[in-house]
């Protein structure tokens, strides 16, 4: 597909800042619905949403950009007309129609010629846990569309995102989604809008993605409102590597948004990282990767690298021509990807390490902010330190290893990374309660802390205050919007990995929703709880805490242990431990485990089925000291209630 005209006028990058659920991909397979040209890509539906994973969870973990060509009318006089009336259907309050004249009366600063104009949507990814990516696809783009649904309001993930596009000076389109919902209160949301995001009401335009009302509209707004880019055509090139995924078949592939000159096969370089390479192909996405001669200034594309490993292209790198490079300025904004949370993965069957390997390997490859290395259990033999952007980054890889590899592995409880100050003055990073040195040359343990913002309704702010305060959590600052609040409070990470989120949207009846960046790391009386079975440790099943909490922890889990323990042939001791000072203790009494004991007689099958089971049990077992501990049991303990 080739632009009809070209130069930076006829361009407009955008992206879409949208809670879950808010109806991004709908509005986008809407965008391309009504841009479609014969002969083009057939347009399925939730097209943008590549992975399965992605796909039942409703999420975009990979940002995708599409192209589309846009027929602009000019002027969006006939769509107000027709949105005045389709409004008026829709929604008969006087007020509604009022602001539509409104809308329509709005002269546009530069008023655009009729005629084709490249869109270039840029998906950003909908979790907290990729907000650096966000941060970097918006950084690509000139405007944004605030996506509400029309019967859920402003949720916390749209204010952060709408925050971020604030903070770069991004044009923002204000847009209403689910109109055609009989529940939808579209005054309600304007007014959050206008509250939260300062936005005029005569900007906010109100749409069905489902019906397709309207839509169009939207497209009218991106070209009339949203700025066209304002690189150099001529300066030496700058691009910027917004992010980068892996193709089968043309190995790790950047996007990028060409800031300043031309982008072409030529010898290219990394700023910042230095890597160099020659592109084996250059496109755009149509949304299908179609392959372009060059890409120029304002342009957003792909570029193959021909290099075998993601990991070498970073993200928020400025990519020039190797020629160029020592003369040009990077463009703001590198940062590492930083692993939050820390997880052990084992393999049940200590067998299926290689595979394991192999496993994580491949993901890794198409997952830049994957890190991993190898590691040693006594208990569970060799395995994997896998460091993860957060929680839900951590369980869609999990997730992907049971079902794309099939593999069975234990995972030992998430943890987050700790500085740890010793005495003789050395500064470590500890990732795993596995590394912690003894506590007696240990002068100083931080945290990692969170800033978190919740928005809920006011109902269950109460109880909301009162989870952060059970979680260690400080209230920092509240705003009342209408019917709602928008909490700031300051969390240990720690506390957000486990079941937080959870609790929050069950004590809100699914209402509050939550956002969370790291805002630094904090001094803590921390300590490791070391469980000890038959005077053995047990790393995996160790854990970091505060110490008023170790003893109420560490006996929580021992008593868990002995319940799920089988009775063995002789009296064993299992202990939490902090250093060498014992804090809780049980034993398992000495009886021979007979699981069939408890049932009665009559139940054959199932007395059979058991047998079975336990035998099965058995091949799985993993040997601790002289205990076995069957991987349901493991799980069990790990499970934390
Ligand atoms: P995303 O998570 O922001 O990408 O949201 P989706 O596009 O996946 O939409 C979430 C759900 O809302 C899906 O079931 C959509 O069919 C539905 N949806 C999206 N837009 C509309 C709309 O305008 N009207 C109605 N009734 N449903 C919609
Ligand atoms: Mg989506």
């Amino acid at each position: 597909m080739s632009p009809q005209r070209s130069g930076q006028q006829f361009l407009r990058n955008f992206s879409i800042i949208a809670h879950i659920d808010h109806g991004k991909t709908t509005l986008t397979d809407c965008f391309l619905r009504l841009t479609q040209k014969a002969g083009s890509d057939k347009i399925h539906d939730r097209m943008m949403d590549s992975n399965p994973i992605e796909q039942e969870r409703g999420i975009t973990i990979k940002l995708a950009p599409a192209r589309m060509e846009y027929q602009y009318r000019g002027g969006s006089a006939d769509q107000s007309v027709e949105q005045l009336v389709a409004r008026l259907a829709e929604h008969s309050t006087n007020q509604t129609a009022d602001q539509s004249v409104e809308q329509s009366a709005t002269p546009s600063s530069a008023t655009p010629e009729p005629g084709a104009y490249i869109l270039n949507l840029i998906d950003t990814p909908g979790h907290v846990d990729f907000s650096y990516e966000v941060s970097r696809s918006l950084a690509a783009c000139e405007g944004v569309l605030l996506v509400v649904d029309a019967t859920q309001g402003i949720q916390a993930q749209t204010l952060s995102h709408f925050e971020k596009a604030q903070a770069l000076g991004l044009k923002i389109i204000p847009v209403i989604n689910k109109v055609d919902l009989p529940s939808a209160d579209v005054e309600g949301a304007m007014f959050e809008l206008m509250e939260l995001c300062q936005v005029a009401d005569s900007e906010i335009i109100c749409v069905s993605a489902k019906s397709g009302q309207n839509v169009q509209a939207v497209l009218d707004a991106i070209v009339e409102r949203v700025p066209a880019p304002s690189g150099q055509p001529e300066a030496p090139l700058r691009s910027l590597l917004m992010t980068s995924l892996y193709d089968q078949h043309r190995g790790a592939v950047g996007l990028v948004r060409v800031v300043d000159g031309e982008l072409r096969r030529e010898k290219l370089q990394f700023a910042v990282s230095g890597v160099s390479f020659v592109p084996v192909e250059l496109g755009v996405f149509t949304p299908s990767m179609t392959p372009i001669e060059s890409l120029q200034a304002g342009e957003v594309g792909y570029v193959a690298t021909g290099l075998k490993e993601i990991r070498e292209l970073k993200i928020g790198d400025t990519l020039t021509t190797a020629a160029e490079r020592a003369t040009i300025v990077a463009l703001p904004g590198y940062k590492e990807p930083k692993p939050m949370v820390y997880m052990e993965i084992f393999p049940i069957d200590a067998d299926e390490f290689t595979f394991l390997q192999d496993a994580v390997a491949k993901l890794a490859l198409r997952d830049a902010a994957l890190q991993y290395v190898g590691t040693n259990s006594a208990a569970l033999g060799s395995g994997l330190r896998i460091g993860f952007l957060g929680i839900l980054h951590a369980e869609i890889v999990l997730e992907r290893l049971k079902r794309e590899f099939n593999m069975d592995i234990i995972a030992t409880l998430p943890s987050v990374t700790y500085q740890v100050v010793t005495r003789d003055g050395q500064e470590l990073e500890v990732k795993t309660p596995s590394e912690m040195p003894d506590p007696s040359v240990i002068t100083e343990i931080r945290e990692p802390v969170a800033k978190l913002t919740v928005f809920t309704p006011v109902a269950y702010m109460s109880d909301i205050l009162n989870l952060c305060r059970e979680r260690r959590g400080e209230f920092v600052t509240s705003t009342f919007v209408g019917q709602r609040v928008y909490l700031e409070c300051s969390l240990p990470f720690a506390e957000l990995i486990t079941d937080f989120h959870d609790v929050l949207k069950s004590i809100s009846s699914g209402f509050a929703s939550l956002e969370y960046q790291l805002s630094g790391y904090v001094a803590v009386d921390a300590v490791k709880v070391t469980i000890l079975l038959n005077h053995e440790p047990i790393e995996a099943l160790s854990f970091m805490t505060v110490r008023e909490q170790a003893e109420q922890e560490g006996r929580k889990l021992v008593s868990k242990l002995k319940e799920v323990l089988p009775k063995q042939m002789f009296v064993i001791p299992i202990q939490a431990a902090i250093g060498g000072a014992v804090i809780a203790r049980e034993t398992i009494s000495a009886y021979r485990k007979d699981v069939t004991a408890k049932l009665y007689g009559g139940d054959v099958t199932r007395r059979q089925k058991l047998l079975k089971k336990q035998v099965k049990g058995k091949q799985r077992m993993k040997k601790f000291g002289k205990v076995e501990i069957d991987q349901d049991t493991f799980l069990a303990v790990l499970r934390r209630s």
